[in-house]
């Protein structure tokens, strides 16, 4: 069985763990690989290793850095297949998906190539006689990044670019159900002349996040993962004393006005409900039906859900197995919740009956939802689309923005007028019009409001740079004869 160590000070870790943990492969459902779990002594090890790295990378020069991120780029694009691989063998997604997480990820690294233009700071000459005044930003320090399962590449790429470009070290702790694909982008970074120290990579639970949480080395936390852990990060970063962003958890509603064309919808909603086995933090998973299209929506849509293919990721079906058999009980246990507290359940996922133990569930259809239903207050994280229907506009608003969680929303519709006050009067961070998955270009910000996110900055974009930096101003004279003499008085400006 394979054994998965950290990656600290530019090499595989050969200390010997007090605790691991289990992977599977959740199409079999065979415990394929274990890995390390870190204790407070192993994260010392690596923030030292961070914080050794920091004193000499924070002076690398923006060039060298800008060819560092483009090998690196070059080497990821040269094994996409071997990544993917990777995380459709821990995660379970489809080949084709999980390659193309690592696309998205990759385009924070070609933003982060740009990083001479984005560090640029301002330049006032003579504010006043003879003195200039600049700004600059500089790199943090030693920098933490913890991830969760669904996105083992991307998410953690959402970060670590942006990071190690502003002059920064980092210490990645991923998701322990999916770790390879960390391991091995260490193993690019490497290769691609990135300074041993730079890029750390530690696994673990709980006790490896709370070390990090509190260790004085460490200045800043990114967190993604569900909101309960993401609101405790960041009350305990921030009374570390840490600068904090801690994404959390989703419930992405999809309106669907009357005018819609509903072809479209029905194939949007299946797509975005059912992608990575709704396993996305921008899955849509409320559609909310303006009658009177609801009939004539859930029909489209169930006929649709009758031709997915649902199997082993690695021979590209439509949708694969959930992440592990404890989450896959938990997602089944809210489609029982719902048929019991009154929700019509059209298409049953667990009926679906696939040979051998992987983690498999089929796409669930609840209709006739309501506001009062754990099914609608609750994330479920799965191949789950549920249907609430109302009467007007106004009432889709108040829905979508009376819920918990403001991560991602899209509205279905003709009318521009209608789709750009939907845009103005949502309260929710990313929104799509007729775009169901609105996930922002990285060169823009990712980031939800509400129980979403925790913290004032979202991932990458320029949001991302400041987060990874600090602002200095500078105001400066150089000696002129005329400028001397004592005064004590507060300076002004002539
Ligand atoms: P999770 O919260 O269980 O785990 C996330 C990370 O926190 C992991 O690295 C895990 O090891 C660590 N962790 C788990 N329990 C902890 C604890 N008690 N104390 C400290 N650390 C702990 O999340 P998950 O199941 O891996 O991922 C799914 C969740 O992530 C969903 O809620 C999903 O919506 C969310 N997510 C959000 C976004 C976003 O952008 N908002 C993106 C992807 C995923």
């Amino acid at each position: 069985m394979d054994q998965i160590t950290h990656w600290i000070n530019g090499a595989p870790d050969i200390s010997k763990p007090n605790r691991t943990g289990d992977i599977y492969n959740p199409a079999t459902g065979k415990c394929t690989k274990s890995v390390a779990f870190a204790d407070a002594a192993t994260i010392d090890r690596a923030v030292d290793a961070a914080t050794v790295a920091f004193t000499t990378w924070r002076h690398s020069s923006l060039t060298r850095r800008t060819q560092v991120l483009f090998a690196f780029r070059e080497l990821m694009q040269q094994n996409k297949e071997k990544i993917a691989a990777l995380i459709t063998d821990e995660h379970g997604k489809v080949l084709s998906d999980a390659a193309g997480e690592v696309t998205r990820g990759l385009e924070v690294v070609e933003f982060a190539c740009g990083i001479p233009h984005l560090l640029k700071g301002a330049f006032s000459e003579e504010v006043s006689s003879g003195v200039d005044v600049y700004s600059i930003r500089q790199g943090i320090g030693p920098v933490a990044i913890i991830s969760p399962f669904n996105f083992p590449a991307m998410v953690p790429m959402w970060f670590f670019p942006v990071a190690i470009a502003c002059g920064n070290t980092v210490v990645l702790k991923p998701s322990e159900k999916d770790p390879s694909a960390s391991m091995f982008m260490a193993q690019l970074w490497r290769q691609a002349g990135l300074p041993q120290g730079v890029f750390n990579v530690v696994h673990g639970d709980k006790e490896a996040v709370d070390a990090l949480l509190v260790h004085p080395g460490i200045k800043s936390i990114s967190f993604v993962g569900s909101t309960a852990i993401a609101r405790y990060v960041y009350e305990t970063g921030t009374q570390a004393g840490k600068r904090v962003q801690a994404l959390g958890g989703a419930k992405n509603h999809m309106v669907v006005l009357p005018d819609a064309d509903l072809e479209l919808a029905a194939d949007a909603a299946v797509n975005a409900g059912f992608g990575s086995a709704g396993e996305r933090c921008m899955a849509i998973s409320v559609i909310v039906a303006v009658e009177p299209i609801g009939n004539a929506l859930v029909a489209r849509i169930k006929s649709r859900m009758a031709n997915i293919k649902i199997g082993d990721g690695s021979q590209n079906p439509d949708m694969g197995p959930l992440v592990t058999a404890a989450h896959r009980d938990k997602v089944a246990s809210y489609i029982a919740a719902g048929a019991q507290e009154g929700a019509t359940l059209v298409v049953d996922g667990r009926e679906l009956k696939i040979a051998g133990d992987g983690f498999f569930l089929g796409p669930t259809l609840l209709d006739h939802i309501t506001p009062e239903m754990s099914v609608y207050n609750d994330e479920i994280f799965g191949p789950v689309l549920s249907v609430i229907r109302v009467n007007s506009y106004d009432e889709a608003l108040a829905l979508v923005n009376g819920h918990q969680y403001g991560n991602g929303t899209a509205i279905f519709t003709n009318d521009g007028g209608a789709a750009r006050r939907y845009q103005n009067e949502v309260e929710v961070g990313m929104v799509g019009i007729n775009v169901p998955i609105p996930v922002p270009m990285a060169y823009y910000s990712f980031g939800g409001w509400k129980n979403s996110l925790f913290g004032d900055s979202h991932a990458h974009g320029i949001e991302g740079v400041h987060f990874f930096t600090r602002g200095k101003v500078v105001t400066s004279r150089w000696l002129d004869p005329s400028h001397g003499g004592i005064n004590l008085g507060f300076p002004q400006n002539d």
